[in-house]
This record gives C-alpha cells, sequence and structure tokens, in this order.
C-alpha cells in the first residue's frame, strides 16, 4: 500500500529549557542551570511523528527569518518531511517557548508565538491533495478552518490548547482528539458531529467514540516511564496515519497507544518519537 499523505497545519517552536535545582519566584534570579534547546510545538511534533509512522507528509506553517528556524525544523528536515510550503515570515520571529523545569520536574513554560500567529488562511488556501489534514490550535482559527476545507478523506483536530472555537468547526472535523482536560472544556459539543473522538486519558488508556457512542477503548501499555512529553502528540499523529490508511477504528487506537507507550520510554518530544517499524515490533 502507498503512504497516505498528510498535510499538518500547526506551530513550530524551538523549546529553550533550562533546568535549575529550584524554580525562580516573580523577581528572584536563579543561578547554575543547565541549558538546552530542542524542536517543539505541536504542529511539528505531529508532523514529525506522522511521518516516522509511515506517511508522506507536509507541513504547513510560519517561521521567522531568523537562526531559530532552521533549529526548529531540523528535524523534520532530516526525517524528509516536506517543508516547501513553509513561509518565512520578514517581520515575526520563529516561534519560542521558554521552558524552566526544576529538580523535581516542576516546570513553568512561556511561549512566545511570534511566527505560529501570523499564519493564515492564504498559507493553507490551495495546498493538497491530501488523504488526512492534521491541525492543533496553536496556530490562529482562520488557518484552521482553511485547513478543514482542503481534506480529502479525513480532517483531524486536536483540540489543544482549549479555546473556544467557532461553532460548526467541531462539526466538520473526521476526527477530534482531546486530552482530559480539552474533554471537559468542551464537554457535549464534542459530540454534536457523527465523527469520530478520541479522548486519551493519561495512565488510564484512551477512548474511542463514534456520534457518542463507544467503539473501541484501550489500556496503556506497560512500559517503563521516562518523560511523557510527546506522548500526546505521537498519539494524535498515529491515529491519523492510521485511519488515513483505512485501519479498521479498533486497530487504528491500538497502534496509536502502542506508538504513545513507546514516545513516554524515551526523553524529550521530538527525540522520542518512534519509527514505524518499533511500534509494529512492539505490538508484534
Ligand atoms: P502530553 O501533552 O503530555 O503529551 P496529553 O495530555 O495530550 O499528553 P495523555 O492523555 O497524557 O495526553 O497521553 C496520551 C496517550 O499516551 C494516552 O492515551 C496513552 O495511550 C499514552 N500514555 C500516556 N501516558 C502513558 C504511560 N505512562 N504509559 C504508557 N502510555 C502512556
Amino acid at each position: 500500500m502507498s503512504a497516505p499523505r498528510i498535510i499538518t497545519v500547526g506551530s513550530v517552536n524551538l523549546d529553550l529549557v533550562a533546568a535549575c535545582e529550584t524554580l525562580p519566584r516573580p523577581g528572584e534570579t536563579v543561578t547554575g542551570a543547565t541549558f538546552a534547546q530542542y524542536p517543539g510545538g505541536k504542529g511539528a511534533n505531529q508532523a514529525l511523528a506522522a511521518r516516522r509512522l509511515g506517511a508522506d507528509v507536509s507541513m504547513l506553517a510560519r517561521v521567522g527569518k531568523d537562526p531559530n528556524a532552521e533549529l526548529a525544523l531540523a528535524l523534520l528536515r532530516k526525517d524528509g518531511v516536506d517543508l516547501s510550503r513553509i513561509v518565512e515570515d520578514e517581520a515575526a520571529q520563529t516561534g519560542v517557548a521558554l521552558i524552566g523545569v526544576d529538580a523535581s520536574g516542576e516546570n513553568f513554560i512561556i511561549v512566545a508565538s511570534g511566527a505560529n500567529a501570523e499564519l493564515d488562511a492564504r498559507d493553507v488556501e490551495g495546498a493538497g491533495p491530501a488523504d488526512a489534514v492534521l491541525c492543533q490550535l496553536e496556530v490562529p482559527i482562520s488557518a484552521v478552518i482553511a485547513a478543514s476545507q482542503i481534506a480529502s478523506k479525513l480532517f483531524a483536530l486536536n483540540l489543544a490548547p482549549a479555546m473556544p472555537v467557532p461553532a460548526g468547526l467541531l462539526e466538520t472535523a473526521d476526527l477530534l482528539i482531546v486530552n482530559e482536560v480539552e474533554a471537559d472544556f468542551y464537554g457535549d459539543a464534542l459530540f454534536r458531529g457523527d465523527g469520530l473522538v478520541a479522548k486519551t486519558l493519561g495512565r488510564d488508556g484512551s477512548v474511542l467514540y463514534r456520534a457518542g457512542k463507544e467503539v473501541a477503548h484501550m489500556p496503556v501499555y506497560a512500559v517503563p516511564v521516562v518523560d511523557t512529553t510527546g506522548a500526546g502528540d505521537t498519539f494524535c499523529g498515529a491515529l491519523a496515519v492510521a485511519l488515513a490508511e483505512g485501519m479498521e477504528e479498533g486497530a487504528a487506537l491500538r497502534f496509536a497507544s502502542g506508538a504513545a507507550a513507546l514516545a513516554v520510554t524515551k526523553e524529550g518530544a521530538q527525540p522520542s518519537l518512534p519509527w514505524r517499524s518499533e511500534v509494529e515490533a512492539f505490538l508484534a
């Protein structure tokens, strides 16, 4: 079977992470931190997840004309995500997330969305064709609405981070993906359309609904947990790939759960995203 074509419309960030003993209070300076930087953004993470899981992926996004852009796109480029539709914004900076994490794992995150906030419908119109379009809510809603109009088979929307969206958008999605916080935020509105809704429940697994009725349920796979960052993004990328390939719903949920389980066994978001062969070996 040929690889499904997936377009991801979403955010690209560079995550700047300082690890310190204790987080600073407002006005305080702490020293002695160690520093690392990683490519991130839900859009980029999900694009890379889908790519490593076997799809032909094109990323639609905006970055700045600055050195951070190349760092943020490095893994997408290395693993063969098509970046030809990425717009370099002359006036905005590449999105950055400033992250502080203390010895207990507690963190703070400040996101400067920069160029992500400038993505607009014109950047999306005319893209495609694609079997599936995968979006999140870290870019303007006008871009998400434009994305909903270019999918031929599957419009998948990860409602993260939770925020009010125009009436009608949820009903147009063939697949909505939410975690527990987002599920509470949207409530019954998730079930007004006749598409699929996937709810992830952290260590309690995941559930898939169609027309409000549960069609599949997966407990988590027991794995050694190293870092859960990226589990949600892996799950989204994997479910989109599986459904775009025409996998049956229960099998698709199992595939997404297996991929997400592998992501928690490694440090970081993008570096921990599993490859298709690893997921197949794990589920065999
Ligand atoms: P994040 O934003 O931290 O990436 P999320 O809140 O979007 O995650 P979760 O519900 O925490 O998403 O996790 C997504 C999926 O990842 C779960 O449904 C499950 O399949 C898998 N997963 C999460 N935590 C674990 C774990 N400890 N062990 C195995 N699988 C896990």
